[in-house]
């Protein structure tokens, strides 16, 4: 497995004394860490982050070695445009692959876990459907796209407040 090392890494020695005895997680890019609210599109890295993950990976890249695994490494004007966009979000990753490495963990937005049951597996294929397309709504007042995952929260009809707000006007 090629890895293609962060730019931001200078020292090789330094990079595998630090990554000693770290565990791997492997993240999907699109839907995971890039919001991806219009899916491919024209391929560019048109969204922001998805809310909350820089400060999710950031918390676990102390813990573990962070890979980003994506179609878009194999391409070097994607690569970089993906490398420049972690960086401009500060988000800390310390590699970058195309194909799927060796990781404890596997994060992604279409995986589906399998637990050994497969009757069960067939049920989750046939139900499944990504968080941006489960948790998609439309506000109600000004009709702009908004994600809601909180499950408890999920019959919110309005984009914000102020949409609330100005609906009951
Ligand atoms: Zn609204």
């Amino acid at each position: 497995m090629n890895f293609i090392r962060n730019k931001r890494r200078k020292n090789v020695k330094s990079y595998q004394d630090k990554m000693k005895g770290k565990r791997t997680i492997v993240f999907d890019f699109d839907g995971v860490i890039h919001r991806y609210s219009e899916g491919w599109k024209d391929g560019s890295i048109y969204d922001i982050p998805t809310p909350g993950i820089r400060e999710t990976i950031n918390k676990l890249s102390k813990e573990y070695r962070i890979i980003v695994c994506s179609t878009r490494c194999a391409e070097p004007d994607k690569l970089k445009e993906m490398q420049d966009w972690c960086d401009r979000y500060e988000i800390y990753v310390d590699d970058f692959s195309v194909g799927k490495p060796v990781a404890s963990m596997y994060v992604d937005d279409r995986a589906i876990n399998f637990t050994g049951n497969c009757n069960k597996l067939i049920k989750d294929i046939r139900n499944f459907e990504p968080w941006t397309e489960k948790y998609k709504h439309t506000c109600a007042y000004c009709g702009k796209t908004f994600y809601e995952t909180d499950p408890l929260k999920q019959a919110r009809k309005y984009c914000s407040n102020k949409c609330k707000m100005r609906n009951q006007e």
